[in-house]
């Protein structure tokens, strides 16, 4: 039997990996994301698929175009080579549209007026407010206002997010919802922990879970590298898939690049930027070693 043939025996297509570095122009390159550019591209080389390179930057005020000129040399500097042209979110509004209304038919949508403000002084007042991974749980205010007063507030103008009801999402899909994971093994989704998401703000009309799910089906990303930060908003990328009946890839969470006292590298703590090293000096193999390549 040939390759080919044999795949089709044993029930699996042929596909070849597709990959992709999703990084966001707020800010310069550092040694972080060399390491999970690196890392996309040498998983797309081992399956000999395609590898992508995708411009995160649906958040209109910290995005300049200086950081997108910059990540491009950064990314050529290293070495790396993707497929042009590059998906930038920033010009596809209108298929993260598609997607909420979409959501917004299911019934799992609901908007939201409460300000950071309020959420913040609702939660002290109810005490021990559940957790989730990025910090205590929307206390549900708006979850149960009824038609007529969000059409009222929708028609005086008032500013709102769009929320997934987490309960009547699940409701919608299989129970037991499970994802691939190359580092850890058949994971089971508990998307109810992260309550309800924002998927929507006026601002920015589509958040990065829901932006990154439409993305990776819409490009044919079968396996989705990206860092361990990262692991548990899998839990509700995994529910939008499934809700919005998008296929569903393997996800490979890698290891993060730290510095001395341990701590992941970040923009916002000024972490060396790939550019400043290269202006002391720095060469390629130098980046390599540095990130234990
Ligand atoms: N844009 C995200 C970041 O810069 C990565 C998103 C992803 O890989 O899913 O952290």
């Amino acid at each position: 039997m040939d390759d080919e043939v044999q795949m089709v025996a044993k029930g699996e297509a042929a596909m070849p990996i597709v990959t992709r570095f999703a990084p966001s122009p707020t800010g310069w390159l550092h040694l972080g994301h060399a390491f999970a550019a690196l890392f996309a591209q040498r998983e797309a080389e081992k399956g000999r698929g395609r590898f992508l390179v995708r411009l995160e930057d649906i958040d209109v005020a910290r995005v300049r175009p200086e950081y997108e000129v910059a990540l491009r040399e950064d990314l050529k500097w290293l070495g790396l080579r993707w497929e042009e042209p590059m998906r930038k979110q920033s010009e596809h509004f209108p298929d993260y549209q598609q997607a909420l209304d979409q959501l917004s038919d299911l019934g799992v949508l609901y908007p939201c007026f409460c300000t950071r403000r309020e959420i913040q002084e609702e939660i002290q007042r109810a005490g021990n407010a559940p957790q989730g991974p990025d910090g205590p749980l929307y206390p549900g205010t708006c979850r149960s206002r009824s038609k007529v007063e969000r059409e009222e507030r929708m028609a005086e103008g008032a500013a709102y997010a769009l929320r997934l009801d987490v309960t009547e999402a699940l409701k919608r899909v299989p129970n037991s919802l499970a994802w691939e994971d190359l580092s850890r093994g058949v994971q089971t989704a508990d998307p109810a922990r992260f309550g309800d998401v924002v998927l929507a703000r006026k601002e920015t009309p589509t958040s990065y879970h829901l932006a990154v799910v439409v993305d990776d089906a819409k490009q044919g990303v079968n396996l989705v590298t990206r860092g361990e930060d990262l692991f548990e908003a899998t839990h509700v990328h995994r529910l939008l898939q499934e809700l919005l009946g998008l296929p569903v890839p393997k996800w490979h969470h890698h290891r993060l690049i730290t510095d001395e006292q341990g701590k992941r590298l970040a923009k916002r703590d000024g972490a060396k930027s790939l550019r400043a090293l290269r202006a002391e000096g720095w060469k390629p193999s130098d980046v390599l070693s540095a990130i234990g390549w």
